[in-house]
């Protein structure tokens, strides 16, 4: 594993470092207020290559290496969490997919545009009865001589409110479960199509969730992303990258978090001294950070194993899960340094606590996570 980091690398990181703090950080309260979709901020990240981090220049990426793309995540993120969960998905569960296991149509079609930023793309695997247990898909999709018709119900999909495309996983052999699903790359104005807004949420608002409706929406046979049945797999292995962004994620909430926690520490004034000089508040701090710290390591171990080797799932995995942890951790600490400041409604704290928690359940709950780390253990 490389610690040693490029020029290229650094001048990268810096440019969307005074991006996340000049254009981005502004804008993260309004966005957690009115829940809108933040176009404006996408299409600017998207200006400065975004959209298509880890995707080949070209291909109308910026080609970076993944611990790279997920420095710039955090970094995004420590100033909005949605808009940094917003470019995860296009990154690394759309573009990534459609690269690795796309044809050359399918890329010629839309792997420029998703990577430039020029369309965006959404992932639709979750539906009402399969969120942890993804292989219960009911979403069908029915082989005649034209192509495949596509029926059944998406939920909970991000992006999906403005998106262009969505690679959608469906049934295509039934009773078969992850060896009968298959994947398809499905422009989201396609006849028969219907948008219904998700539940309203926590956090993470401003993500463009969406229900997608599938009523006999036709595709040609050339929307078939990779091969027929491989779906489940090709789900798993973009998943592999999403749980790396969403480690990138957490940890940015995580550290802002402590940095609020750090700031009130020296300037907040109890007992006639800073509370930062109580041991009791020096070791939460301590704590937080040694925590954060141990989970950016494993997040650079997975990003360099996914840059390097063919599967990288336990390293994902064991990242997202210590991360999403930890961030929480670091959340909740900072909140009680904060007391009634933190807990005020509209308070910074008061959104990271709420934003960091979702990273615990998409992408694979923690639950999950541990099954996928234990199963590599017992193997
Ligand atoms: C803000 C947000 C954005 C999302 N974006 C997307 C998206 O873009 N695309 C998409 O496809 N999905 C998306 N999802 C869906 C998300 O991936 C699922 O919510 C997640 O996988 C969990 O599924 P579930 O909510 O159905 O929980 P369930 O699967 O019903 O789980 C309920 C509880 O049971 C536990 N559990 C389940 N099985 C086991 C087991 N075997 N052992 C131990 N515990 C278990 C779970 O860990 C959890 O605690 C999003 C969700 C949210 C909240």
């Amino acid at each position: 594993m490389e610690f040693t980091r490029s020029a290229e690398h650094d001048a990268f990181l810096d440019t969307v470092r005074v991006f996340a703090q000049e254009r981005v950080a502004p804008r993260a309260a309004e966005i957690d207020e009115t829940g809108a979709f933040p176009t404006d901020v996408i299409r600017e990240a998207a200006a400065l290559g975004l959209t298509g981090m880890t995707i080949p220049p070209d291909a109308g990426g910026s080609g970076h290496a993944y611990a790279t793309y997920a420095a710039a995540l955090e970094l995004v993120s420590a100033a909005s969490a949605t808009v940094a969960v917003i470019l995860s998905v296009n990154n690394s569960l759309v573009a990534e997919p459609l690269h690795e296991f796309g044809s050359d149509v399918q890329k010629d079609m839309w792997l420029r545009r998703l990577a430039t930023g020029e369309a965006l793309g959404a992932f639709a695997l979750s539906e009402t009865d399969a969120g942890s247990d993804a292989g219960n898909q009911h979403t069908s999709a029915r082989l005649d001589d034209q192509g495949y018709v596509l029926s059944g119900e998406k939920v909970w999909v991000a992006n999906a409110e403005v998106a262009d495309v969505a690679i959608v996983f469906a049934v295509t052999q039934p009773g078969a479960r992850g060896r009968g699903i298959s994947a398809f790359l499905v422009p989201l104005d396609s006849p028969g199509i219907t948008r219904v807004a998700s539940p309203d949420s926590l956090g993470v608002r401003g993500l463009g969730c969406m229900n997608l409706r599938f009523d006999n929406v036709r595709v040609d046979a050339g929307a078939l992303l990779g091969e027929s049945g491989r779906g489940f797999r090709i789900a798993m292995r973009a998943l592999e990258g999403g749980r790396i962004a969403i480690a990138a994620q957490a940890l940015g909430v995580g550290q802002a978090a402590l940095d609020e926690a750090v700031l009130y520490a020296r300037t907040r004034e109890a007992f006639g001294q800073p509370i930062g000089h109580f041991q009791a508040i020096q070791f939460q701090l301590a704590d937080l950070a040694t925590e954060l710290e141990a989970a950016r390591m494993l997040m650079w171990k997975a990003a360099d194993t996914r840059d390097r080797a063919s599967r990288a799932t336990a390293e994902a995995a064991m990242a997202k899960l210590q991360a999403s942890e930890a961030a929480h951790r670091a959340a909740d600490r900072a909140m009680q340094i904060l007391a009634s400041e933190g807990y005020r409604r509209g308070s910074t704290i008061e959104r990271l606590f709420r934003d960091v928690r979702a990273a615990e359940i998409y992408q694979g709950t923690s639950e999950v996570q541990r099954m996928i780390i234990a199963a590599a253990v017992l193997r």
